[in-house]
């Protein structure tokens, strides 16, 4: 596997491989990786001759900096990981570098209402800096497919939209979540649970498979999303909202919800003091 750390380094080696006509897949993540992760990597590795991987945790998309502060951090377990599965390239570019003094790499999108609600409404500015990193990344790597999780449903569709309207040559393929035997969502922020409250922490996906057999027995997603709420809330866990939303616009369920094609439940509880999101497909495919 190669390492970079320089955006030219990265461009050059990419440059020569371009000539014999490889195709690229990239895979951005702010590391600490997980099996979730090596998904993606695996993926495009199945599909691109080229796999480049960055772990880069972007400044701009965290609204707390004691989040950006205790995000975990593991570089060295990190590249072992990715040298394992088979990865071509690791970029890990540095803050300056990505974002260098002079550059204009602010970039303003309009989501078509995609950023209002759930991590949108609770983080504000987080899917512009997402916006603005994955663009940078896109720039700098000119992948021909682009690796993105389910897991993060809303910030895939955000992804989309951003090139979508900005018209950019490159294919988002979404990766369904990785999970934990107990069925808790792989996440980078799960290991700073404490132990009780990551035994208990399967309630966020045990309540999205509730709510799907609610939903297919009839009852209203509104009624759904309120008894939701209230199955999470328990010693330890404060869910901050239960939305089951349209698949594609995110807008809430219109009264004959039987219309939506694509129903998508998504959800984000405090843990402990981990914030964890969490979403699954209640009606169609995505
Ligand atoms: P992150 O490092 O959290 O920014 O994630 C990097 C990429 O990995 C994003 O596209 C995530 O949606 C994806 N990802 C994170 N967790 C999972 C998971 N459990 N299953 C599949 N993809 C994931």
């Amino acid at each position: 596997m190669q390492l970079f750390k320089r955006v030219d380094q990265l461009q050059s080696f990419l440059n020569a491989e371009r000539v014999n006509n490889r195709s690229v897949g990239f895979i951005p993540t702010m590391g600490a990786l997980h099996a979730g992760h090596l998904s993606l990597v695996k993926r495009s590795l199945s599909e691109n001759q080229i796999t480049v991987a960055s772990i880069f945790v972007n400044p701009t998309q965290f609204n707390e900096t004691s989040d950006l502060d205790r995000y975990p951090r593991t570089p060295g377990k990190d590249l072992q990981k990715l040298a394992k599965v088979g990865c071509n390239v690791a970029f890990l570019p540095e803050v300056e570098d990505m974002y260098p003094p002079g550059h204009n790499t602010e970039l303003k999108i309009d989501f078509s209402g995609l950023d209002a609600r759930m991590e949108g409404a609770q983080r504000p500015g987080h899917f512009d800096g997402v916006a603005q990193v994955v663009k940078r990344f896109l720039d700098i790597v000119q992948p021909e497919n682009l690796y993105m999780g389910q897991k993060d449903y809303q910030q895939q569709l955000i992804v989309k939209q951003m090139i979508r309207v900005l018209d950019l040559p490159y294919q988002v393929i979404t990766v369904p979540t990785a999970r934990e035997e107990d069925g808790l969502a792989m996440s980078s922020r799960n290991v700073l649970l404490d132990i009780e409250t990551r035994q208990k922490a399967a309630i966020l996906y045990q309540t999205l498979q509730a709510a799907k057999t609610r939903l297919i027995k009839g009852e209203f997603p509104k009624d759904i999303e309120t008894w939701a709420m209230k199955a999470m809330t328990q010693p330890g866990f404060r869910p901050e909202y239960f939305s089951i939303v349209d698949g594609y616009s995110l807008q809430p369920l219109p009264d004959q919800e039987e219309l939506a094609e694509l129903v998508v439940a998504c959800t984000a509880v405090w843990a402990g003091g981990v914030r964890l999101i969490d979403n699954l497909p209640l009606r169609g495919n995505m």
